[in-house]
């Protein structure tokens, strides 16, 4: 299980594909992609291989500038299908998660009563629709970004986009690995430093607790900023 992001002008699905190819050596049995530029979210998911999610998205076009997420899924709560494979949606905003949201079951049903509708099985669509929930009452995403997560509890690495604010990425980490690149044409999100390496020049390891958005200019306000080389990158995944 992985997560990739990306924010930026370059050809957005290539990237995600590729990111999601070098974290296949953690394992999945689905994988998705979510785009959303122009106003657009475009998704596309696809159980088994990663081929075959590059096959559903052959003709999607994504240069031009956006922000983009993809994971590869593990199943934890919900069987590994095209719908429980993320990114998740709810009205106007997709999220991908790696881990396992413990107080889900309390939370749809909470959710459910105010009127959401749950097309998945899985944990991770909650959060999707408790932000949108939170949103109605506070208006700013990130408030209602904070708000969600407050009410989450176990593990998870989230990153969170929505129509509301298209220039950003949310982000969040407790207890599953997540990491923050920046490279000359844009920010990049994954699980670990493979899917970086050849794109970001410095990058943050986010600690437990660790939470906030990115937009093309954030990164430089990052407190944890530890700049890397490329080799440096290469050495550790290496273990030297
Ligand atoms: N618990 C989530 C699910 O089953 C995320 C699993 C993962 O980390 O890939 O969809």
């Amino acid at each position: 299980c992985g997560i990739v992001g990306y924010i930026g002008s370059n050809e957005k699905k290539s990237i995600l594909l590729s990111g999601l190819k070098e974290l296949e050596y953690r394992g999945y049995d689905s994988a998705g992609i979510s785009v959303l530029k122009e106003g657009e979210l475009s998704v596309f998911k696809a159980v088994g291989k990663l081929s075959h999610l590059e096959n559903k998205c052959k003709d999607f076009e994504s240069c031009g500038f956006g922000v983009a997420i993809g994971h590869t899924r593990w199943a934890t709560h919900g069987k590994p299908t095209e719908i429980n494979a993320h990114p998740h949606m709810a009205e106007f905003s997709n999220v991908v998660h790696n881990g396992i949201i413990e107080n889900y079951q309390e939370l749809k049903k909470e959710l459910g009563e105010r009127g959401c509708r749950f097309v998945s099985q899985t944990d991770t669509e909650v959060i999707v629709h408790l932000f949108e929930e939170c949103l109605k009452e506070l208006f700013d995403p990130f408030e209602a970004f904070k708000a969600t997560l407050k009410r989450l509890k176990g593990a998870y690495a989230i990153l969170l986009i929505t129509k509301k604010s298209p220039d950003r990425i949310y982000y969040a980490k407790n207890g599953s690995p997540l990491i923050i690149g920046k490279g000359s044409d844009g920010v990049y999100f994954a699980s670990s430093d493979a899917p970086l390496i050849g794109y970001a020049h410095s990058v943050c390891y986010l600690q437990d607790g660790d939470l906030g958005y990115m937009d093309e200019k954030s990164f430089d306000q990052l407190p944890l900023i530890r700049p890397l080389s490329v080799n440096k990158l290469y050495a550790q995944k290496e273990g030297y």
